[in-house]
């Protein structure tokens, strides 16, 4: 799951600094996050995973809901910079970046809801995006407390046709 926000990053130092192993990442880490802005999403999420929160100990803007550093960080995130990869449906990018930073924050978000966010994830990253309808008929299934199994089975068959 983290090579996506990976693959991102070493391209990035490859385009920056000519190399994917630099001896200071963490430097460059911190002066990516400073300017969220100014840079690809994957970019800017590995770079928090590269910088530690002075708060709970982890890895920032991935603690607890509740951390104030890492909520900060969290809704800093989002001011990146955001791509539709080619061939892709525009907003799938949008999707595959909240889907995966819920996944790898699951603090404070129901079972139901991370769950689904985590199944959709190997589908979003093929390119697919469900219809409004068929997104809404998951989360309906969620609710009504399908299991894993039945989730997955109609994530996996419904998104395709989308
Ligand atoms: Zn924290």
């Amino acid at each position: 799951m983290d090579e996506i926000v990976e693959g991102g990053w070493r391209e990035f130092l490859e385009h920056e600094f000519g190399t994917s192993e630099p001896p200071d990442e963490r430097l460059i880490a911190e002066m990516v996050v400073d300017e969220p802005d100014k840079h690809p999403w994957r970019v800017v999420d590995a770079a928090y995973d590269r910088l530690s929160c002075a708060e709970c100990g982890g890895k920032l803007s991935r603690g607890p809901a509740g951390c104030g550093p890492c909520d900060l960080a969290n809704g800093f995130r989002y001011t990146a910079i955001e791509v539709d990869r080619p061939g892709v449906p525009p907003g799938n990018e949008h999707s595959l970046r909240v889907n995966l930073a819920v996944t790898r924050r699951p603090s404070g978000v129901s079972e139901s809801e991370v769950l689904l966010r985590r199944l959709s994830l190997p589908l979003l990253l093929d390119g697919h995006l469900p219809t409004r309808g068929t997104a809404h008929a998951t989360k309906a299934m969620a609710r009504a407390g399908a299991t894993e199994a039945e989730l997955a089975a109609f994530v996996y068959s419904e998104w395709r046709n989308a």
